[in-house]
């Protein structure tokens, strides 16, 4: 894992790209889990105060042994307390849940267009970053048209953009859109959930290949396109596996083989109608 790329952010801060997601794992799981994928070399945790686990993964990042500066930790704030003072407040609480004095990144899970707050929500971020509370901060589940506004009503451009991104949804418009304004793009749901996409015949091809994984090949492809990328497993031969992607490389075939699959096929739901928590 001492191969793990970082990219550099829009703000200077390097960001691993390969992190390790922790949807859907229980708080009492999670600190065993997490301390099993840092024991596997990930550096990067993406939790999130909707996954009720920023305690567990907390625990987990406090006895790991490695020092806090060599870890990168992000959360995110729900929808339902969405607006300027109950985002710090938010903040707070999640700083406390996790046992740490500050995060690497902190994001806007949901843009919630019907709430309309989030543009005074990130206002709010931008105080926490120039508190140094968190090294960098961002925004999940973003459109260019809210990207749109919220720089022009904002003045700190944000670092990343969660979005949901796999082969099957390989969302060029905001891949586009980011570069051309210096936001890194971070892939959720990477591995399409574990679903249909691990067993598509051109990436089971890919994977006999190179003797390799499907999801191992999957990977390769996020790391290979330029995402930041974070895959979830509770089990550990796969949380393993998953980090290991750096002794081979996909060649132009495959990546063209890849590029034939995008369905523009979401399994979560659409930012721009998702407004949960409003
Ligand atoms: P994922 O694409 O990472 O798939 C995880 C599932 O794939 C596992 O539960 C397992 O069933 C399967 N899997 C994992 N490794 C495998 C392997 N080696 N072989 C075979 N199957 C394997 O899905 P995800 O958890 O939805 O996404 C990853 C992370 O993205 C989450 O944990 C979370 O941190 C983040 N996320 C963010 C948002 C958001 O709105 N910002 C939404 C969803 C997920």
């Amino acid at each position: 894992m001492s191969q793990v790329p970082s990219i550099t952010l829009n703000n200077g801060v390097e960001m691993p790209q390969l992190g390790f997601g922790v949807w859907q794992v229980p708080d009492d799981e999670a600190a065993k889990v997490v301390a099993t994928a840092i024991e596997s070399g990930y550096r990067s945790i993406d939790t999130a105060t909707l996954y009720e686990n920023e305690r567990g993964t907390g625990q987990a990042v406090s006895a790991s042994g490695v020092p806090r500066e060599d870890l990168f930790v992000t959360t995110k704030l729900w929808n339902s307390e969405q607006g300027h003072d109950s985002t710090l407040r938010a903040f707070d609480a999640s700083l406390d849940r996790l046992g740490l004095d500050y995060v690497d990144l902190y994001l806007i899970h949901w843009p919630v267009p019907a709430k309309d707050a989030y543009v005074d929500t990130y206002r709010a971020l931008e105080r926490i970053l120039s508190e140094g509370r968190a090294r960098a901060i961002g925004v999940s589940n973003f459109l260019p048209e809210h990207l749109e506004r919220l720089m022009g009503e904002t003045s700190v451009v944000p670092a990343v953009n969660q979005i949901e991104l796999h082969p099957q949804l390989q969302q060029p418009e905001s891949r586009a859109f980011h570069a051309e304004h210096g936001i890194a793009t971070e892939a959720w749901s990477p591995l399409g959930q574990g679903k249909g996409l691990l067993e598509v015949p051109t990436v089971v091809a890919i994977a006999q290949k190179h003797g390799r994984s499907a999801a191992q090949v999957v990977i390769r492809w996020h790391l290979q396109t330029g995402n930041v990328v974070i895959p979830k497993s509770v089990t550990p031969s796969r949380i393993k596996e998953n980090a290991d992607v750096f002794g081979f490389e996909l060649d132009a075939d495959d990546l063209a083989a890849f590029a034939a699959l995008d369905e523009g096929k979401r399994l979560g739901p659409n930012p721009g109608e998702f407004n949960a928590g409003a």
